[in-house]
């Protein structure tokens, strides 16, 4: 329960085009690779990690994800091809966003999205 008076934190949403994001792993899938993954509707690939640290993988992978599953292509990408965008201080249980600061090695989660320039 939220304290009287105090509105709720914003749900989170696609930096791109403002898109809702699904609850995750709702509207998120698990196939190859570790991490959820789902499709905004700008072409942005949206990344959950539960635990919010470990984006560095998380990107390499969406990258492929973008690629359409194409590794060669992926690989090939400069960093000039796409955007990088992060979301994070998400509370999966009230599928909202923080508000204010987030603390290092909290337990909240992190989207991080990937758009192809050329989209
Ligand atoms: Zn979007």
């Amino acid at each position: 329960m939220l304290p009287f008076g105090s509105r709720p934190t914003p749900r989170p949403a696609c930096p791109f085009c403002g898109t809702a994001v699904g609850r995750p792993p709702e509207g998120f899938s698990l196939e190859d690779g570790e991490y959820h993954k789902a499709l905004c509707t700008c072409k942005a690939a949206v990344g959950y990690d539960d635990s919010g640290v470990r984006q560095g993988a998380m990107l390499m992978e969406l990258l492929v994800f973008i690629c359409g599953g194409d590794w060669d292509r992926a690989l090939d990408l400069d960093e000039a091809d796409y955007e990088i965008r992060h979301l994070e201080g998400y509370r999966a249980a009230e599928h909202r966003m923080s508000r204010g600061d987030v603390r290092a090695g909290s337990s909240q989660g992190a989207f991080l999205f990937v758009k192809l320039a050329a989209d």
